[in-house]
C-alpha cells in the first residue's frame, strides 16, 4: 500500500501489526479514499462479539462533502463473521455488508445534537483516527442484537432455552449501551 505524506504508517507494539491512522478533516478536504483488508484477528474489540476470529474484511472509506459542504465519510465493510446463536450458542454464519456515512463534527457538543436524530450517524474530527477501530465501532453498533440460526437449523428447539435467552438479553443490550457512550 501506498501512503502519502498525509497518512502515516505506525506500528501497534503490542501486536505488531501495522495501523493505519487517517487525518479525517484532511481526508475529507482532499476527497481521500482508502481501500484494503484487515485480518478479523486485528479487531481486538470485535472478538468478543465472534464465535472465532478468522478471515478478513474488506473496507472502502470515502471522504467527501455533500451538497451542502457538510464533511463526511462513506464506510463500506464487507466480509463474513461467525457469530453465537443465542438459542443454541452453536456458530451462526453473519453477512456482512455495510455502508454507513458519518458525519464529521468539530466537538461533543454538535455530536450530542446530530445523536437526536437517529437517521444520521456523527463522529468526530481527529487528526489521527485508526482505521480498524473506526470500522470496528461500525461493526458492533450494526451487529443483530440476538442472532439466531433459522428454526430447521438451530440444534436446540426447546423453548425453555428460547426463554433463557430472552431473559439475558436485555442486560447484555444495557451494557453496550454504555460501552458506547
Ligand atoms: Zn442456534
Amino acid at each position: 500500500m501506498i501512503f502519502d505524506t498525509q497518512e502515516q504508517k505506525i506500528y501497534h507494539a503490542r501486536h505488531m501489526s501495522t495501523r493505519i491512522v487517517i487525518d479525517t478533516r484532511d481526508f475529507v478536504n482532499f476527497t481521500r479514499s482508502l481501500h484494503g483488508k484487515i485480518k478479523l484477528n486485528e479487531c481486538i474489540r470485535l472478538k468478543d462479539y465472534l464465535a472465532d476470529s478468522q478471515g478478513n474484511l474488506e473496507y472502502i472509506i470515502n471522504g467527501i462533502l455533500d451538497r451542502n459542504d457538510k464533511p463526511m465519510l462513506q464506510v463500506s465493510i464487507k466480509g463474513e463473521l461467525n457469530l453465537n446463536c443465542q438459542r443454541c450458542l452453536g456458530k451462526l454464519l453473519h453477512e456482512l455488508n455495510l455502508k454507513s456515512t458519518l458525519f464529521l463534527v468539530e466537538n461533543e457538543k454538535e455530536l450530542s445534537y446530530l445523536d437526536e436524530d437517529e437517521s444520521v450517524e456523527g463522529i468526530l474530527a481527529t487528526p489521527d483516527m485508526d482505521i480498524i477501530e473506526l470500522i470496528e465501532d461500525e461493526i458492533i453498533l450494526n451487529l443483530p442484537f440476538s442472532p439466531r440460526h433459522k428454526e430447521n437449523d438451530c440444534s436446540t428447539k426447546k423453548l425453555t432455552d428460547n426463554y433463557t435467552a430472552e431473559k439475558k438479553r436485555p442486560f447484555a443490550a444495557l451494557l453496550e449501551l454504555k460501552k458506547l457512550h
